[in-house]
């Protein structure tokens, strides 16, 4: 008996075993993609995937979440990788302190440009935000701010009539209220699916900018990779005080189409934010990590002399 049931069983298996069979190399069949084998190979294959990210600057394995913990900074050569609005947000404002303001806000389509409201309706969807800006009021350490902060993801960070809406809006709120205002800014520039409507933000949010500095509060601006074009030539470039992000690229057009234009070699570094500190565009670079803490220190020091400039005259 033992025998004979030893052999059916031998016998079902072997009448499977040619399936099994490792495939020819060249195969294309979906089975033999699939083996049955293969169940501990293709373990090995799903963990690394999205998981480990590769540091641009100095090609080191960074694992995922302990890049997250880091803020988004590699923990070997310190470079800066993108971060989204909302994480920046959550790592310079104290815990449920952030009131949003105009989160509904989202483009009209004044130019009826082709397909720009479905292209601005899939990064809504892909996002979560609807528009390239959040704003709203928030403490940092024990100071009550109004903050800005751009999301690059967004359309290239690009400014139109919600961007400089919203900010105009921020600022107008902070004038109003006596609050500091704070905008992070990461753009490649205006939004020119909206045409002169995006160009018209540049004159908009200087000019809300003009009342705040006339009401003697404070504008930081802070500059993180990239940020270019329109926003750089308005309110990203005309803080009390400019910061920036180390590595971050700044400027104006980018450094192929100015090498192009004046058929010259551009100096090394150029467009860095090293090289514009250099230069005395911006007062300082500021790592992510240390950020929160040097605008507690910033805020302490530039509200105080507020109140006491602003004590006399009154
Ligand atoms: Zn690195």
């Amino acid at each position: 008996m033992a025998t004979a049931s030893f052999t059916k069983k031998s016998l079902g298996l072997e009448s499977i075993e040619p399936a099994v069979t490792p495939p020819p190399a060249n195969s294309t069949t979906t089975f033999v993609k699939k083996p049955k084998l293969s169940s501990s190979k293709s373990k090995k294959k799903e963990i690394p995937e999205g998981l480990w990210v590769k540091c641009p600057k100095c090609s080191t394995m960074l694992y995922d979440k302990e890049l997250d913990e880091n803020l988004k900074v590699c923990q070997h050569c310190q470079h800066h990788f993108p971060i989204g609005a909302r994480e920046r947000i959550h790592s310079l404002v104290e815990t449920c302190s952030f009131e949003e303001m105009d989160a509904q806000m989202t483009s009209m389509d004044p130019l009826q440009f082709p397909s720009y409201l479905d292209k601005v309706s899939s990064y809504q969807k892909s996002t979560g935000f609807k528009d390239a800006v959040i704003t709203g009021v928030g403490k940092i350490g024990p100071h009550k701010v109004a903050l800005g902060v751009m999301d690059f993801s967004f359309l290239g960070g690009s400014m139109g009539s919600v961007v400089g809406e919203k900010l105009t809006r921020l600022i107008e709120n902070a004038t109003a209220r006596n609050l500091p205002v704070i905008i992070i800014s990461t753009s490649g520039g205006a939004r020119m699916y909206e045409g002169m409507f995006s160009l018209m933000q540049m004159a908009k949010t200087c000019g809300a900018l003009a009342y705040l500095s006339k009401s003697r509060l404070p504008y930081i601006s802070i500059l993180t990779h990239p940020t270019y074009a329109g926003v750089m030539a308005s309110f990203a470039s005309v803080g009390d005080l400019i910061l920036s992000e180390p590595g971050a690229m700044i400027g104006f057009a980018g450094p192929r189409v100015i090498k192009d234009t004046t058929q010259s070699e551009l100096p090394s570094g150029f467009q860095t934010a090293e090289f514009l500190l250099e230069h005395g565009l911006i007062d300082s670079i500021v790592p992510r990590k240390e950020m929160k803490d040097r605008l507690v220190f910033y805020l302490d020091f530039m509200l105080q002399t507020e109140k006491q400039s602003a004590a006399p005259a009154v």
